[in-house]
């Protein structure tokens, strides 16, 4: 098994830092060979043994009305017939910030770029120029792409300043980034208590998707909006991974909660890279040509990404019925793994917000990066490998969310909870459980 994958990755070790062009790709924190891939159609992935696996990955939310789905293909097999990229705008740009302004609440206006981590850095960039002040709020835990501002962890001791989480980032960078917890808005307060007049931004996953599935708490999203109001401060809502996934109008319309400005990636560009930034039309006017605040990008806004993003966005949109299937689905998904763990004594917490889940071996209520933390990593790991041998491929970290797919069937969920089922049961026998 994973024969051809095996030596792929030895070769690709040899050229590629850690063989991959992703760290979450290396099968770091589970061990073992990844697996490289041939093709998908669906939910279903062939890796290059001929091997087939269904898929929960769905290329980390991409892939929300499955692989190969064929608005997408024949919408980027049209565009590129025409040209890759001209440098120069284009009629899709045009109708797929009309789409996006159509679909969410509160983009007045949106900027197209090449990934979440650009739409992330753009995003404080225009926060700090509309407000004029330094620094940030992010919370412990949260992702919001590998900007140097955002690869910053708690200090040591309550109301420090950040530190690096990476070396590479500078301590002058560290220091205007502020760390809170959580679904705790009681550390938010104590932060714009110490730093009055300082902060132009809160930026936060409003379902935390990056230490395994986390929703927020009643009160949380709301509570943010009135501490940015009552202190200036611009509130950025991460949707990367919620954007078009959790709702239609991601976290914004689940949680009836308008950010000022949001960043998207993933689901916008259908497995192409993409990335937005956009909001009030207040604040995206600051940004250039408008405004004085600089940013651009040779390719952003791509024909063959924009023709990809707007296929997939109009499929979301035409048929809103989608979003109750797959809540369906993923309801059936986390009954039939809840009951499976249940029978075999295995302490777990799911989490799941729409078609996002997460399973954790912790008999605590997880809400936080701490409680997220007492997962038991062994037991994910060895869980992990046995759905693997069985054809089932889930995020290789205790930390992802799943991702699940219109395109699973009753068949396919099936297929999964038995492969749970005996996964457990393997794992128990294993590891002495
Ligand atoms: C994936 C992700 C990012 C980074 O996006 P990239 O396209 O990988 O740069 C940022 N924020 C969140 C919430 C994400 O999930």
């Amino acid at each position: 098994m994973l024969e051809t994958s095996k030596k792929l990755f030895d070769r690709a070790k040899q050229f590629i830092p850690g063989g991959v062009n992703s760290p979450a790709r290396a099968f770091s924190s589970v061990g073992g060979t990844p697996v490289f891939f041939e093709k998908a159609e669906g939910s279903i992935l062939t890796d290059v043994d001929g091997k087939e696996y269904i898929d929960y990955v769905g290329s980390w939310g991409p892939m929300i009305l499955g692989h190969s789905y064929e608005p997408v293909l024949k919408a980027v097999q049209e565009a590129a017939a025409k040209s890759t990229s001209f440098g120069a705008p284009t009629e899709i740009e045009v109708k797929m910030a009309e789409l996006v302004q159509k679909m969410v609440p509160g983009v007045d206006k949106i900027r197209m770029v090449n990934s979440g981590t650009e739409a992330c850095m753009s995003a404080i960039r225009v926060a700090r120029g509309y407000t004029g002040k330094d620094k940030i709020i992010k919370f412990e835990g949260n992702y919001h792409g590998h900007g140097d501002s955002f690869l910053i962890k708690a200090g040591s001791g309550a109301l420090t300043l950040g530190a690096p989480s990476s070396p590479g980032v500078t301590e002058g960078t560290a220091k205007d980034t502020l760390v809170a917890d959580y679904n705790n808005l009681h550390s938010v307060k104590e932060l714009f208590n110490e730093h009055q007049d300082e902060i132009a931004a809160i930026i936060v996953e409003p379902v935390a998707g990056n230490m395994g599935c986390i929703p927020p708490q009643k009160g949380f999203l709301p509570g943010l909006r009135e501490l940015c109001d009552a202190n200036d401060a611009v509130l950025i809502f991460d949707e990367v991974m919620t954007g078009f996934r959790v709702a239609k109008g991601g976290a914004q319309e689940r949680y009836g909660v308008t950010a000022d400005l949001v960043t998207y990636g993933k689901i916008i560009g259908a497995g192409l890279p993409v990335g937005a930034f956009g909001g009030k039309q207040e604040i995206m006017d600051v940004v250039s040509p408008v405004g004085p605040v600089y940013q651009a990008g040779t390719l952003s806004g791509n024909p063959l990404a924009m023709a990809a993003g707007y296929a997939l966005l109009s499929g979301l949109q035409e048929d809103p019925l989608k979003y109750d299937k797959l809540e369906e689905k993923t309801t059936y998904l986390f009954t039939g793994l809840k009951e499976a763990f249940t029978d075999y004594g295995i302490p777990t917490t799911i989490n799941r917000v729409g078609s996002m889940m997460s399973v954790f071996f912790t008999e605590e209520e997880v809400f936080d990066f701490n409680t997220a933390n007492t997962t038991d990593k062994e037991f994910f790991k060895n869980f992990f490998h046995e759905m693997l041998d069985r054809g089932i491929y889930l995020p290789p970290s205790a930390f992802e969310s799943f991702f699940l797919a219109n395109s699973l069937t009753d068949e396919m969920l099936d297929q999964t909870i038995e492969a749970a089922d005996q996964s457990i049961q393997s794992v128990k026998k294993r590891i002495n459980y």
